[in-house]
């Protein structure tokens, strides 16, 4: 019987502490705010930004909702994001992925200002991550350390192997668990006997969009399975891990529901309370 990772809690946990934060601030007259900009139409992207906006009323966080028709231009998001940026008022701006195919997602995200880019994917971001200097960290590795720090999983000597290499989760991932002395392995569609290599695995983190396909013949008895997947089955939300077959093996387990996704939106608003923080120089 593995340990089950509690993502639900853990996240009130820390938008309580974000919240904490924020009456702090406003004591000094500051009020943290992220912009929200949305382009288009897909419901999946409407619902993920439905819910970071109801995160920010909980934590006291003045979320500014931007929703741009699909059509819109380069040139007009451009100019929307450098007003942003040039707003004093604004905190923390996050442009909802993925963006119609017309636009450009890496110019868009390099062309938020590094100080307002709560999601960590700006270059500066990432460049600051791989020197280990301070900075934002992506919000869904930044969780998933958080998860294990909260139930001392100490990555330390560990041979973590993290299937995925996207730079918004495999890649910062990998990184922060080196930073945390593990000692990683990245694996993606083309790795060799990918279920050899993850049994070699101590901590496994599974981020690859395939529904269940991490089932037991993938898994160490005792490791410890972080789920990050989500995706949308005929029979609701499953993550990449089998968890029915996984989680009488391993040691502790994220499930889906109830794991790496709610802590997602926790950290973007630990990321957000720190840049207004930072903005105002307390
Ligand atoms: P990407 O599609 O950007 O990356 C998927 C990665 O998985 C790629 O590196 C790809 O390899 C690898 N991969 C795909 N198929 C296989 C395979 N058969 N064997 C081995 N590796 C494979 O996805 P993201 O990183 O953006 O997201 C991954 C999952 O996490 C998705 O389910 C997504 O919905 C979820 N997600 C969850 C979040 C949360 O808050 N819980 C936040 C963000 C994402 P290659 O590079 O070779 O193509």
């Amino acid at each position: 019987m593995a340990t089950i990772i509690d993502g639900v809690k853990l996240a009130a946990e820390v938008r309580e502490q974000a919240a904490g934060a924020v009456r702090e601030l406003a004591a000094q007259g500051v009020t943290p705010s992220l912009a929200v900009v949305l382009v288009g139409d897909d419901p999946a992207s409407a619902s993920y930004v439905r819910m970071k906006e109801r995160d920010c009323a909980e934590v006291g966080i003045d979320s500014r909702d931007l929703r741009l028709a699909a059509t819109t231009s380069q040139h007009e998001l451009d100019t929307l994001i450098d007003s942003l940026n040039a707003d004093p008022s604004i905190h923390g701006i996050l442009v909802q992925m993925p963006l119609p195919s017309h636009l450009d997602a890496e110019s868009v995200i390099a062309r938020i200002a590094p100080e307002k880019d709560v999601d960590g994917f700006h270059p500066e971001s990432l460049g600051r991550l791989v020197r280990g200097l301070p900075g934002f960290r992506a919000c869904t590795p930044a969780g998933v350390m958080e998860m294990l720090r909260a139930y001392d999983i100490d990555p330390t000597g560990m041979n973590a192997v993290v299937v995925g290499r996207s730079t918004i989760v495999g890649k910062p991932m990998a990184l922060l668990l080196l930073e945390a002395n593990a000692t990683v392995t990245v694996c993606h569609s083309r790795t060799r006997d990918l279920a050899s290599v993850c049994r070699g695995a101590d901590l496994l983190v599974a981020a690859i969009g395939r529904p269940e396909m991490i089932d037991a013949t993938y898994v160490k008895p005792g490791a410890v399975v972080i789920d990050v997947g989500i995706n949308r089955t005929d029979h609701g939300m499953v993550g990449d891990v089998d968890y029915a077959a996984v989680e009488p093996i391993a040691s502790a387990i994220t499930p889906v529901p109830g794991g790496v996704g709610p802590m997602t939106r926790a950290l973007l608003m630990r990321n957000t309370v720190a840049a207004a923080r930072a903005a105002s120089g307390r």
